[in-house]
């Protein structure tokens, strides 16, 4: 079996690797800056096992980029919010997103992130062209461009509504 570090690379980004290298973790972070907090809401929006999403939402939990909370409307349940550390992975996230934007297809519907303050869209380095600032992403707006993928689940569908990043959806 594979395993999941690398001890013998001595380079910060094998370290951040190991927490964010496993196949779906990215993802999970990319829908917790998208405002997904709740267990049954990754699971719709991924389509993975139950045990795969638990050991991701575990190990971010373990690595303070995800604190887990008890979910006030449903007791007994969680909710998985961004750390500080956590919300750090933005400028990541947008940057895999410019770099990925050609091999996902123009044609087809896609996400846009604006500076909230200037409702200007983010540049490829995620830059506002207006103010020159790279907003945080609490600071950013995304909103979703053209048709809605053929394969939709509800909370994708809410997820297309213009809203900020971390802001709570659901
Ligand atoms: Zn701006």
């Amino acid at each position: 079996m594979l395993g999941n570090t690398y001890d013998h690379q001595q380079c910060s980004i094998a370290r951040a690797l190991e927490v964010v290298g496993e196949r779906w973790t990215l993802l999970v972070v990319r829908d917790a800056l998208y405002g997904v907090q709740r267990f049954s809401d990754f699971a719709e929006r991924l389509d993975i096992p139950r045990a795969v999403l638990s050991d991701r939402l575990r190990s971010l939990v373990e690595h303070d980029v995800l604190e887990r909370v008890p979910d006030p409307d449903h007791r007994g349940r969680s909710l998985y919010r961004l750390t500080a550390r956590g919300r750090e992975l933005w400028p990541v996230v947008h940057a895999l997103a410019s770099w990925g934007s050609p091999l996902a297809g123009g044609d087809r519907g896609h996400r846009q992130f604006r500076h909230a303050a200037c409702d200007a869209q983010l540049d490829a380095n995620g830059r506002c062209p207006t103010c020159g600032a790279m907003p945080a992403a609490e600071d950013v707006l995304t909103t979703w461009h053209g048709a809605a993928p053929p394969d939709d689940d509800s909370v994708s569908a809410i997820l297309r509504r213009p809203h900020r990043l971390t802001e709570p959806v659901g």
